[in-house]
């Protein structure tokens, strides 16, 4: 699997709809300083489901949409779409490309698609599970990002390697299956306690 392309409309300083592609190789994006090389960067972990304006260095989800300049007026919406080589099935989608977008209108209104499929946010999370993609994988690492890694706790820093070797899906199954069960438990001493009470 690899990132193929992707397209950008109305996120932050990308005002037109502009498509990068990705060839086979190393792939470098040079540019003056707050050219918007960045930018790209966070494009890439919007769509995987970023939820934290700060952490796309904003103050508010709204501010991903193109706030106009001298010679633009502001944009109602942002999408950005990102598209996956899947010819390795490393996705578990049976399709040689994958589509993923996500859109956000001024009014707080929010979209995610796959394959141009509308789906919800857990979707996507769960898609990339894994993969080493994920919003907060290590397939970006973004400017101080190896100094927090080093510096974190160990239990932190343990995250990255369960991603990495693939654990992360079973994890939170798990985790799912405790919620349940432990749901289940209750329900049952709520019933025990109304055949007591009606015994
Ligand atoms: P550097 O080399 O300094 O790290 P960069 O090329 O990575 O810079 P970015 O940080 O990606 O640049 O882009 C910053 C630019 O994006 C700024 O000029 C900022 O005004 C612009 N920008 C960010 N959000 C928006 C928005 N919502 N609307 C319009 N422009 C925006």
């Amino acid at each position: 699997m690899y990132l193929k392309r992707i397209e950008l409309a109305g996120f932050k300083s990308f005002a037109d709809k502009t498509e990068l592609e990705f060839v086979n190789g190393i792939t470098a994006v040079v540019g003056p300083n707050g050219s918007g090389k960045s930018n790209i960067s966070d494009g890439i972990r919007w769509v995987l489901g970023e939820q934290s304006a700060k952490s796309l260095r904003g103050g508010k989800m709204e501010d991903v949409i193109f706030a106009g300049s001298d010679a633009r007026k502001a944009v109602n919406y942002s999408e950005v779409s990102l598209t996956l080589n899947n010819e390795d099935n490393t996705l578990p989608l049976e399709y040689n490309e994958v589509t993923v977008t996500r859109r956000v209108h001024r009014s707080g209104e929010s979209e995610y698609l796959i394959n141009k499929q509308p789906c919800r946010l857990k979707d996507i999370t769960e898609l990339f599970m894994d993969t080493g993609i994920g919003k907060e994988a290590y397939s970006i690492i973004g400017q101080g990002r190896i100094e927090e890694i080093l510096s974190t706790r160990s239990e932190d820093r343990r995250g990255i390697f369960e991603e990495a070797s693939g654990i992360v899906k079973y994890k939170m199954r798990k985790k799912e299956a405790q919620k349940k069960l432990d749901e289940t438990e209750q329900n049952l001493l709520r019933i025990h306690d109304l055949i007591y009470e009606l015994e």
